[in-house]
């Protein structure tokens, strides 16, 4: 009868081939098998991530007996001496990861590896995972393979990651203060076995024998140097231990000195093993920034996250207290090519405690910091690494929120004390910015809107909305813009002269977004009406194109509308002429030099509706209410009336197609007839 030994494993199993006298193999209890199942013929995309898991767990074992050094004086250990040592061998196809730390002792071997999770919710997750198991694939939620992922993910992977690859798995260990050595075995089907072994020293090994390489997979890539390498510095390049691997290098063969007058013969290869810490250990990002040179910081952006580059901003941060975390953040110089792409991915690293658990963990940064890169470590976070739990971790928000306003206080910081700097940062950057304003309905402005950059037509450079503002004239209340493709039409556009005639600045807005991020905004900042402390209101922000933009007095008004009402067969002429083009013809209170300027009533501007037309997929537009405004004081409308008066409706009729043409063609865009253009400009030539 085997020994009544940890009954919960339930029963042995019976094997007629086993030896007498032979302890019969231990069962795994239900419920790991059923994960192991999983595991084993999971679709799960990224295997090498066991390698990941049992350094992890060698550095754990590591970490517990030195731990335990500094209480026990029986346990001699030097820091120093802590190793983890990865070995392969690719004719037996074998990985293996050592390590001389705390070590098992048969009970704990036959504990620690026999089941997978000790955990008291492990009853509920595992009923989750037998109903997510035996849902259709159709019926998982938004991801097609998410089932198992997500139920690895709710356990950890752990050392049962070994079975993603292997098809044996054999560990060998022996505890400190111990003087045998056992060997757990499972081939991670049915059970396994815990025999007496031999081991030097105290420790663990753990022998993956990789499974058969098939038309998809080669898992033999994994026994080579070149694979396993890789692995390390991707995952576990800031292990506190060394990670050590005998690699192959060749040297010179040292040749004797050629004789006087005889041809030095050609030089000699060998190759030699050695062995190299292939880790950097020591994770920059929990260094105190003073401790760091910026060569330092920037080789390691460089390294980390493939850039050419030096980054233009270095954010370092320690938080200490309820949530411990260290994160290390970069701004690059210039914007990766795929930036705009669809395809860009945004995130920060993830690391616990040391280890990686996501190359880009997207809820760390907001849409509009997508452009920052870098790392954040802690310790404190209950993480797997399942996506749906990670959107739900509060910890991993509460760190998100932190970190956008260290990012948003370095770019203020950066606006306020290297201007030149920043304005360079804005043309790389700027762009997502204000698209983060646009895409969150004005909800982002708060964090963005002091952030960004606007042309100003009157100072002929890159400003601030706060600085627009302190320029103002005493009792302005609105921002004004104009939105174009280009700057130097904006600057010469009637609509912009007249009010930066009138003393008042114009943001000239030459990129897509532009309008859409100040519609978007609306209003910005506040001020005292008349003065009046207790009564503030916000500045609204206006296009210089739309209807009122409060810059006429009452009698001005007021003298434009009886010319208009005065003038009204003429302008219903000209109107009827525009078919539909314009709801109205007036007389405009607003300009000084040009004949005519069609603006916008309500939201959509023309620049705005030239925007969507260039957006492919955007077959209906919105539909827009343009105004013809004529200049009453302009020698074209002393023209326009004698014509009239003549009763020489032709040429109202050609006058008013030709005015609203070039009044377009100013801002930029091109008349819907050039030809008729053409034509009517040659004929008043001839
Ligand atoms: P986790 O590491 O999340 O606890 P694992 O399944 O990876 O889960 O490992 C289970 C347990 O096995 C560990 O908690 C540890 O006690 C033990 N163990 C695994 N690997 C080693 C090792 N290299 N040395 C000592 N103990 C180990």
């Amino acid at each position: 009868t085997p020994p009544a030994r940890d009954l919960h494993w339930g029963s042995y199993a019976s094997s007629a081939s086993r030896k007498e006298g032979q302890e019969p193999m231990r069962k795994f209890k239900t419920e790991s098998k059923k994960l192991l199942d999983l595991m084993i013929n999971s679709i799960y995309t990224n295997r090498e991530i066991f390698l990941r898991e049992l350094i992890s767990n060698a550095s754990d074992a590591v970490d517990k007996l030195y731990f335990r050094s500094l209480t026990d004086p029986s346990v001699a250990v030097g820091r120093d001496d802590l190793a983890i040592t990865v070995g392969y061998n690719s004719d037996e196809r074998t990985v293996t990861v050592s390590d001389n730390g705390i070590g098992m002792t048969k009970d704990e071997l036959d504990k620690n590896l026999g089941t997978i999770a000790h955990s008291d919710s492990f009853e509920f997750k595992a009923a989750q995972a037998e109903a997510a198991a035996e849902s259709e694939p159709g019926e998982a939620k938004g991801l097609d393979d998410l089932t198992d992922v997500d139920i690895i993910g709710q356990f950890g992977v752990g050392f049962y990651s070994a079975f993603m690859v292997g098809k044996k798995v054999r560990v060998v260990s022996r505890a400190i203060g111990s003087d045998e050595a056992w060997a757990w075995e499972s081939d991670g089907i049915d059970g396994y076995d815990i025999k007496p072994a031999e081991r030097a020293e105290h420790g663990t090994d753990v022998i993956v024998y990789l499974k058969d390489d098939t038309a998809d997979e080669s898992f033999g890539t994994f026994a080579s140097e070149h694979g396993l390498t890789q692995l390390i510095k991707r995952y576990s390049n800031y292990v506190r231990y060394p990670i050590k691997m005998e690699v192959m290098k060749s040297r010179k063969v040292e040749a004797p000195e050629p004789a006087e007058g005889e041809e030095a013969p050609a030089p000699q290869w060998e190759s030699y093993t050695e062995v190299e810490t292939i880790n950097s250990m020591i994770p920059i990002w929990k260094r105190k920034k003073s401790e760091v040179s910026q060569e330092e910081y920037d080789e390691f952006y460089k390294t980390d996250f493939h850039d050419f580059e030096n980054p233009a901003r270095t954010i370092s941060v320690h938080a200490e207290g309820s949530l411990n975390y260290d994160a290390l953040m970069f701004v690059p110089s210039r914007a990766p090519w795929d930036m705009y792409s669809k395809d860009y991915k945004r995130g920060l690293a993830l690391y616990s405690s040391n280890v990686l658990i996501m190359d880009k963990c997207e809820e760390l940064l907001p849409d509009y910091f997508g452009f920052v890169r870098g790392v954040v470590d802690s310790s404190d976070l209950t993480l797997n690494i399942s996506r749906e739990t990670l959107q739900h971790n509060g910890q991993l928000r509460a760190i998100a929120r932190r970190l956008e306003k260290k990012i948003k206080a370095d770019l203020a910081n950066m606006r306020d004390d290297d201007r030149e700097a920043y304005e360079e940062f804005f043309k790389q950057f700027g762009r997502t910015l204000k698209f983060g304003i646009y895409q969150s309905y004005g909800m982002a402005k708060d964090t963005l809107a002091d952030l960004l950059l606007f042309y100003s037509a009157k100072e002929q450079k890159m400003i601030t909305l706060d600085e627009y503002l302190a320029d103002a004239p005493a009792g302005a209340d609105s921002i004004f813009f104009a939105a174009g493709d280009s700057l130097d039409r904006l600057a010469n556009m009637p609509l912009v002269t007249t009010v930066l005639a009138k003393g008042y600045d114009v943001l000239l807005c030459d990129q897509d977004v532009d309008e859409f991020c100040m519609m978007a905004m609306g209003t910005y900042g506040e001020h005292a009406v008349d003065g009046d402390e207790e009564n503030k209101q916000p500045y609204f922000i206006k296009n210089v194109g739309s209807e009122d933009l409060g810059l006429t007095t009452d009698e001005e008004k007021k003298e434009a509308e009886e010319a208009t009402e005065s003038n009204a067969e003429l302008f219903g002429i000209m109107q009827e002429a525009l078919d539909g083009k314009v709801e109205r013809v007036v007389v405009s209170t607003r300009l000084t030099d040009a004949p005519a300027v069609v603006t916008s009533e309500g939201g959509m501007s023309l620049a705005m509706v030239q925007v969507l037309k260039s957006q492919p997929g955007t077959d209906e537009l919105p539909e827009m209410h343009l105004v013809l405004e004529v200049n009453a004081k302009h020698p074209v409308f002393a023209t326009l009336q004698a014509a009239h008066e003549a009763d020489d409706d032709e040429k109202v009729r050609t006058y008013a197609g030709l005015l609203f043409d070039q009044a377009l063609l100013v801002e930029g865009i091109l008349p819907d007839n050039p030809l008729a253009f053409a034509q009517a400009v040659a004929e008043l030539m001839k």
